[in-house]
């Protein structure tokens, strides 16, 4: 009897997730806490590599914590499938750990069709991608984007190194620099994660293939008028930093209309007014803007038009103006192939599918500059991500998880 053609078993993945996420879980809040290096992260990796030392796979971390499960020829490069476990504080439960989740589901799908890969199939769960020390740590490491000075600098936003998270763990920092893969032994990067926006869900589409990531430029801008007393001083003779700050925030969707593209999204996501008390103008406000989009010069030129609009306004009120670029990401365009490649299988095996850019980072989009990468997105309900509510249907996932088996099988060559 010729075995049955390589599926994706939904209850064994429910099942694998369900087991990721009984680590770092608050019962009170509803929501998982994995952030990179914490004690539910590193109990959540040992667990998943006995998982895939079960399955029979080459289990291995580098280290920089990178967990990998290898699945066919020892030697070569590889197909590399997977995602993230770590999660932002307060996270979901499907961001990162169901792309990790469904790349082992794969490789049990595959073993069970008895499909041996020609090329080796690794599946890989990255550490601190959500960024608790800035960056995507594990990602970065693979293609030795790392360096010392950096390690040496790494600090989280309650002012915890990264070496003493790791040194508190038994784990050497310096050895970051060891997880750097030789050119050439990774062939592919696919990874499959939920989409953190509407548009599937809107479109009732259960498949994303992800073409471009959104670059991210962070600026810090400080206005600086004049505190005073807010009864006694005239409104026309006020330095209010809050009300320069306002006036700016206005202009946004002028500026997005006039230099951006419908991927621009600029959000003044922080705020700090001094002194921040009801009876006084507010003298000083110091606050973040980030500005995203999939090309670099609208990037460029949404810059250079918020801080022209930032100046004028700052004339206008009687204000002082200081800019600061905190970080400049540029956007990335993942493999044109593999994308193509994806819509290819998702058509041949009645999978709905859209092209789409990714509005947020991901590990591969760090990938793609060491090898081809690949991105597949499943719906987010209502689009909410890195909170309790954060969710997608398992119809919608196992379609995804699916075209993953599919490119998977395609990508490394696997035949009976
Ligand atoms: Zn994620």
């Amino acid at each position: 009897m010729p075995r049955p053609s390589a599926t994706i078993d939904l209850e064994r993945l429910k099942t694998l997730l369900a087991g990721v996420n009984s680590f770092g879980f608050d019962p009170a809040t509803g929501g998982y806490n994995r952030p990179g290096f914490s004690g539910a992260d590193l109990d959540c990796r040992t667990w998943f590599s006995a998982q895939m030392q079960a399955d029979g796979l080459k289990v291995w971390s580098d280290g920089a914590l990178n967990l990998f499960g290898r699945f066919g020829p020892p030697d070569g490069p590889c197909i590399m499938a997977g995602s993230h476990l770590d999660t932002v504080v307060n996270g979901g439960a499907f961001d990162g750990a169901l792309g990790v989740c469904v790349a082992l589901e794969c490789v049990r799908a595959m073993k069970d069709a008895g499909l041996e890969p020609d090329r080796a199939i690794e599946v890989v769960a990255t550490s601190e991608e959500e960024g608790r020390f800035g960056g995507m740590l594990g990602s970065q490491a693979i293609t030795g984007e790392v360096t010392a000075g950096w390690i040496d600098g790494a600090v989280d936003a309650d002012g915890i190194r990264l070496s003493t998270a790791m040194a508190a763990s038994g784990l050497e920092p310096c050895h970051i620099l060891d997880a750097a893969r030789p050119a050439g032994s990774i062939a592919a990067f696919l990874e499959l994660h939920v989409e953190q926006g509407p548009v599937l869900e809107q479109e009732r589409l259960p498949i994303g293939i992800a073409e471009e990531v959104s670059g991210v430029c962070y600026l810090e801008l400080t206005l600086t008028g004049i505190a005073n007393h807010s009864g006694t001083t005239p409104m026309h003779l006020r330095s209010d930093a809050f009300a320069g700050l306002a006036e700016l925030a206005g202009t946004v969707p002028e500026l997005i209309q006039e230099h951006g593209t419908d991927q621009s999204r600029i959000t003044i996501g922080h705020v700090e007014l001094s002194p921040n008390q009801p009876h006084t103008i507010p003298g000083r406000a110091v606050f973040s803007v980030i500005l995203r989009d999939t090309c670099e010069e609208v990037m460029r030129a949404l810059k250079s038009g918020f801080v022209e609009r930032a100046a004028a306004v700052a004339g206008r009120h009687g204000l002082s103006l200081e800019t600061t670029e905190r970080s400049w990401l540029a956007p990335v365009r993942l493999d044109a192939d593999i994308a193509a490649r994806l819509s290819e299988l998702a058509d041949a095996h009645g999978l709905p599918a859209r092209r789409m850019p990714s509005g947020a980072g991901h590990d591969a989009q760090t990938l793609q500059g060491f090898c081809p990468a690949g991105l597949i997105f499943v719906p987010s309900r209502a689009g909410i991500s890195h909170a309790p509510e954060e969710h997608s249907d398992w119809e919608d996932i196992v379609q995804g998880a699916n075209l993953m088996l599919q490119a998977l099988i395609d990508l490394s060559g696997a035949s009976r």
